[in-house]
């Protein structure tokens, strides 16, 4: 397999024959067709076997499986830190994996049974993907939902979208190009930093700490502004990380961690503790500065995924503080936060700080592995 400086292995160039669109528009009322269809492959990033750095970009067919699916020619995706896990080798990876959970794009063929979204309309779908119907959704935690799936396959140029009903939104016309990068942010870094600020009760007024300087924390300081929050205190050590959480509405810095972190959150809050905490890191060290850092009453929004995380029953007994987290349910959010961004009221496609095409992925992968990049977008 190839070594990660020789970079991905194009088994097949990761250009689509303009044909081929045109003959998936015609299968569109012969589906069974599609798999068998010539030139109809779709590029997905796979890791081998041995689940290394190495890694290769094979194309292949992604036909509509099921009733419920949509294919949508994807616009843009991007490359997340949990995609990383894998990458370095610390997921066990038996088997290729279609890698990419984040996408939008414009929707080429539709399953039998999908009523809300149509060919032509362009799409954004959370990396939860949900039937919308179900109590926890109808409850608005569509990432708990009875049929829950989670999205893969989306740094392709075409991707599999199964339950497209309720997962997919569609905006009203054709956003303009320069939207693109902010559409693809709330597919899932807003929406989880949304979450986050949600889960933690941000309200107009209180203060808000926000713990990890990572894509998601960043998107957490704009969603506690546009919240309404007075005072957001960013935590983070990267000059570039606090310039952007400054630009997105952070009112202090600080680059303390651990008990040295809570302490100054003590300090700028008069001994109380913020009134909301965002906790989108997931390690012991940050679960737990994040709880001490509320204030008692207060509520924290974890949002990181949990690696090593205990917490002791004395502890949270006496810490009195809510806790709210979990894979967001970004559904809930999507039409607000696809409005806010085609009205141009925030621009949370700034936190992709480096963009490839499809055909640069596995640089992409080595600037966040190497933290040169924030999160990396990848356009097609
Ligand atoms: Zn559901």
């Amino acid at each position: 397999m190839t070594s990660l400086s020789a970079g991905y292995q194009h088994t097949q160039k990761l250009t689509f024959p303009k044909s081929a669109l045109s003959h998936l528009r015609a299968n569109r009322s012969a589906r069974a067709n599609v798999a068998s269809s010539p030139g109809l492959d779709i590029g997905q990033v796979r890791f081998p076997g041995d689940g290394l750095r190495g890694a290769s970009v094979r194309v292949f067919a992604q036909p509509v499986l099921k009733p419920t699916d949509a294919i949508i020619k994807v616009a843009a995706s991007c490359i997340c830190g949990s995609d990383l896990w894998p990458f370095r080798g610390l997921q066990p990876v038996d088997a290729p994996m279609h890698m990419g959970h984040e996408y939008c794009g414009v929707v080429v063929e539709v399953g039998s049974a999908v009523k809300t979204v149509r060919p032509g309309q362009f799409v954004v779908g959370s990396f939860c993907l949900s039937d919308d119907t179900c109590p926890h959704c109808r409850f608005g935690f569509q990432s708990s939902c009875e049929q829950r799936e989670f999205m893969s396959g989306a740094q392709a140029p075409y991707a599999r979208v199964p339950l497209a009903d309720g997962t997919l939104v569609a905006t009203g016309t054709m956003p303009d190009d320069d939207l693109i990068p902010s559409l693809l942010a709330v597919s899932d870094v807003l929406g989880t930093g949304w979450y986050a600020a949600d889960a933690a009760r941000e309200q107009p007024g209180p203060t808000v700490a926000v713990g990890g300087d990572g894509a998601v924390g960043l998107m957490g300081v704009l969603a506690a502004k546009q919240m309404g929050a007075e005072r957001i205190i960013a935590m983070s050590r990267h000059k570039a990380r606090q310039d952007l959480a400054l630009e997105y509405g952070a009112t202090d810095i600080v680059s303390e961690r651990g008990e040295a972190g809570v302490t100054r959150i003590k300090e700028l809050t008069k001994g109380v503790g913020a009134d909301s905490v965002l906790e989108c890191v997931g390690t012991n060290e940050s679960m737990h500065q994040a709880i001490n850092c509320a204030r008692p009453g207060g509520s924290v929004g974890f949002v990181g995924v949990p690696h090593g995380v205990e917490l002791d029953g004395e502890f949270l007994f006496f810490a009195q503080k809510s806790l709210l987290g979990g894979p967001a349910p970004v559904r809930r959010f999507l039409p607000h936060l696809m409005e806010l961004v085609l009205s141009r009221k925030i621009n949370p496609g700034k936190v992709f700080d480096l963009t490839l095409p499809l055909e640069g992925v596995a640089e992409g992968y080595r600037a966040m592995d190497e933290r040169r990049a924030i999160k990396t977008l990848l356009r097609l």
